[in-house]
């Protein structure tokens, strides 16, 4: 019975877009549906696009829903794992205390499981990706938010809220600025997209090289990416901002060696992507602010699942979930 149910479908309900994926039992991706994001406020077009892109998957293998081992969800949110409910989604409304596991398994008619999104990036690194073999293994996702889920004693921790691990409202400076969270001086209130973009605001109008060039051509629309794309162009504003950006994710990450110790440190995330301009102030300030013993035992890595990594987690959490 169990080998002829080989497929699962992992989604990725991500800041643009949700992302669903047909994976192997080895942990490939063998087929992939972007689902569009137009409805994303209403949950029941959520359920019913997401069957839909279910079945069609399954079908381009030459299979039938029937022979669907199960679906997996990661939410950007915090999710009631135990219930399977989504508690809210950052900024989508509409989604306050959905069902979503009971709601799912009633359209696609095999078992569910839904969890946060980054828990489900460090739970795809850790089985598939940089993370195989680690004992200890902390995943951080850059992004419009900052993510993070922790993998301890080779165990998902999830605390008694299910949210723990939530790197991206790890407090870096008391006085810093607000964040969408309603705290202050959060990692993502510095890190986090908005913040990057406001720092890039605020150098180009003291740039006369690549960056105003480029979001002249881009008329006015920046982004992440551009910033990147400057920074190797060789626009020094835009590869401060970036070592301004290493520093502060080396501040959280050295109170993440101090706390966990943990031997491993996976980074993802569309905005991980600039990473060769950002990881040299982050691996100096890790190695400034923790101890060195702690410091020197930690490795700190890309991803390399890429944009597949919390699809590929959901597919892994159906399997490690036993109802
Ligand atoms: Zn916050």
């Amino acid at each position: 019975m169990m080998g002829r149910r080989r497929w699962t479908v992992g989604v990725d309900f991500g800041g643009t877009n949700v992302k669903v994926g047909l994976v192997g039992p080895d942990g490939h991706v063998v087929g992939r549906r972007v689902v569009s994001s137009g409805q994303r406020e209403d949950p029941t077009r959520f359920i019913e696009d997401v069957g839909k892109a279910a079945e069609e998957l399954t079908r381009a293998v030459g299979a039938r829903p029937s022979q669907l081992l199960g679906l997996g969800v990661g939410a950007p949110g915090p999710v009631d794992v135990e219930r399977g409910v989504v508690r809210s989604l950052v900024n989508v409304p509409g989604w306050e205390a959905v069902p979503l596991r009971r709601r799912l398994e009633r359209r696609v008619r095999c078992r569910c499981a839904v969890d946060n999104d980054a828990n489900l990036f460090a739970l795809g690194e850790w089985r598939f990706g940089a993370g195989r073999g680690f004992r200890h293994l902390v995943g951080m996702t850059l992004g419009t938010g900052v993510g993070g889920g922790l993998i301890l004693n080779g165990i998902l921790h999830r605390g008694t809220t299910w949210a723990a691990g939530e790197i991206g409202h790890m407090v870096v400076h008391p006085a810093g600025p607000r964040c969408g969270c309603g705290g202050r001086g959060c990692l993502e209130a510095y890190v986090g997209t908005a913040a990057i973009l406001r720092m890039a605001r605020r150098a180009i109008r003291q740039s006369t090289g690549p960056l105003r060039t480029l979001a002249a051509q881009a008329g006015g629309r920046m982004t992440p990416a551009l910033i990147h794309q400057a920074a190797r162009r060789g626009d020094a504003a835009a590869q401060q901002i970036w070592a301004e950006v290493g520093c502060w994710l080396g501040v959280a990450m050295a109170n993440l060696v101090k706390l966990l110790g943990p031997d491993l440190i996976v980074i993802g995330g569309g905005v991980a992507r600039a990473w060769r301009w950002f990881s040299p102030s982050m691996l100096r300030t890790v190695r400034g602010q923790a101890q060195r013993f702690m410091a020197e035992e930690v490795r700190v890595v890309q991803g390399r699942l890429g944009d597949d990594a919390a699809m590929v987690g959901a597919a892994v959490l159906v399997w490690d979930t036993n109802r």
